[in-house]
């Protein structure tokens, strides 16, 4: 059981509506860390779901709206913040070089986080023992928390296109953060949806190229092939949408810092 100062959340999830199709669903009480956006974008057919959070608690039973429309859930890969949920939806996609029946084991505890994704130990000091600040339910015990495989999923390689009817979307494979890591372009608005191929950096952050799977080289010809695409704006898999000027500086900051270490080794 989780125990005291943790109290129970009213509720876990927090969905935030972004424009009249598209909305967030987020977990709050999940260390930032952890806490990965689950899009949600509407089409005429059926809808796109990218992403499916921790999976502590049931997505199925608090946001029912994400499974209404025969739900296309993209995996942008297999970390446990993206895939946690996965188990909850019927039909999940994601890059095969992502290991999605056996996927690293999950852990709320933020120690052996550190070991379970290759993190450097420097983490370790930051993380709280615990990942999560409530509990899902009364019930909740954080050591019985597993890393579910989804019940049934296809692969998605580069070039695919996801059909929600009124609107297309284009997978593109961008190994780097992990091997089979996949975002999704949408030509006609220009929107992508990044997973951790790129999000939002605070100070002091950069993006993470040294955990197990990922690979520095395929990391900078994923984010120079991003910066020639016309995106306008990106819905990263953490934080806050962002809009190309913000794009490019995250790109060439980090191909900038790479490939000088690259000089210099
Ligand atoms: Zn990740």
């Amino acid at each position: 059981m989780i125990t005291p100062p943790y109290s129970v959340a009213d509720q876990w999830f927090q969905v935030i509506q972004v424009t009249d199709d598209l909305s967030v669903t987020i977990e709050p009480y999940v260390h930032p860390f952890l806490r990965a956006n689950i899009w949600h974008l509407r089409g005429s057919r059926r809808d796109l779901v990218v992403d499916a959070g921790l999976g502590v608690h049931s997505l199925r039973q608090d946001v029912p709206q994400l499974f209404e429309h025969d739900p296309a859930l993209v995996v942008t890969h297999a970390h446990l913040d993206h895939l946690g949920g996965a188990h909850e939806f019927d039909q999940c996609y994601a890059h095969p070089a992502e290991a999605l029946h056996t996927p690293a084991p999950g852990t709320l505890r933020g120690e052996r986080l550190t070991d379970v994704l290759g993190l450097q130990a420097a983490y370790a000091a930051e993380f709280p023992e615990l990942m999560v600040d409530a509990a899902p339910g009364p019930e909740f015990d954080p050591d019985s928390y597993e890393l579910r495989p989804p019940k049934r999923w296809l692969p998605l390689t580069d070039g695919d296109v996801v059909d929600l009817g009124d609107r297309t979307l284009t997978v593109l494979h961008l190994p780097g953060h992990s091997p089979g890591s996949v975002a999704l372009f949408e030509p006609e608005t220009g929107a992508l949806f990044s997973g951790d191929v790129v999000y939002d950096l605070q100070e002091g952050e950069e993006l993470l190229d040294a955990i197990n799977g990922a690979n520095v080289p395929d990391y900078v010809d994923s984010l120079n092939r991003l910066a020639d695409l016309p995106v306008t704006i990106v819905y990263p898999g953490h934080g806050e949408p962002f809009g190309r000027p913000r794009l490019l500086e995250l790109i060439h900051g980090y191909v900038g810092s790479r490939t000088a270490r690259s000089r210099t080794s």
